[in-house]
């Protein structure tokens, strides 16, 4: 049973595909290129992002993209919600013991806005946000926690969050809630793979406590 969860937040605790793609969207126009559909943008965005942007944009600096999409992201017209399944599995977590930590790429200004908003900071024993390549933070967060691996698991929905729970040698959670398709994630090989945090939470409720 993992008595440790880091959680990823855009598409595992928090549905902001929608703003997100807006500024995405705003970032693009602003630099001459064409705007995306949902469905491209879904195929091509990846983390670590500066990826993403290299290949959009070429030869443009992060910095000046980074300002731009964050003045959009805060006027798009649709807001950030929490997902379906995740303030109950908070919940749970909670009642259960369970040490929480969010390890996210989300820019650390837009996440302190959005967990403010959805009063969801609570949960959290602490908050890794604007970090750019999860990987190049794992091991460190594991030792300043005192996380035991063998109990500790990352949830999140990209193929960066299992990577980055293979680079740090602990459990990876997979869930089909936010950007990349089950196929994607199947082939990244996530310790388990989920539909949704109900899901998750009904499994470990059928694991032995504290074995
Ligand atoms: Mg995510």
């Amino acid at each position: 049973m993992y008595q440790n969860l880091l959680f990823d937040w855009s598409g595992t605790l928090v549905n902001d595909l929608p703003p997100t793609l807006f500024a995405t969207n705003a970032v693009l126009e602003e630099n001459g290129a064409l705007a995306m559909e949902l469905s491209e943008f879904r195929d091509r965005f990846r983390l670590p992002y500066p990826e993403f942007y290299e290949e959009v944009l070429p030869g443009v600096p992060i910095a000046s993209l980074e300002d731009t999409f964050r003045s959009a992201f805060h006027q798009s017209p649709e807001q950030v919600t929490v997902l379906p399944h995740a303030r109950e599995m908070m919940e749970w977590c909670a009642g259960q013991k369970i040490r929480c930590i969010v390890l996210s790429s989300m820019d650390a200004s837009i996440f302190a806005k959005q967990a403010k908003e959805l009063k969801m900071n609570h949960f959290f024993e602490e908050i890794y946000a604007g970090v750019i390549d999860k990987r190049d933070r794992i091991g460190d967060i594991l030792t300043r926690h005192d996380l035991d691996p063998s109990r500790t698991a990352f949830v999140g929905d990209m193929v960066h969050d299992i990577d980055t729970a293979h680079h740090g040698g602990i459990a990876s959670v997979a869930v089909t809630t936010g950007y990349d398709p089950q196929v994607r994630l199947e082939k990244a090989e996530p310790t388990h793979l989920f539909h949704d945090l109900t899901a998750f939470r009904e499994w470990l409720e059928t694991q032995p406590t504290r074995a």
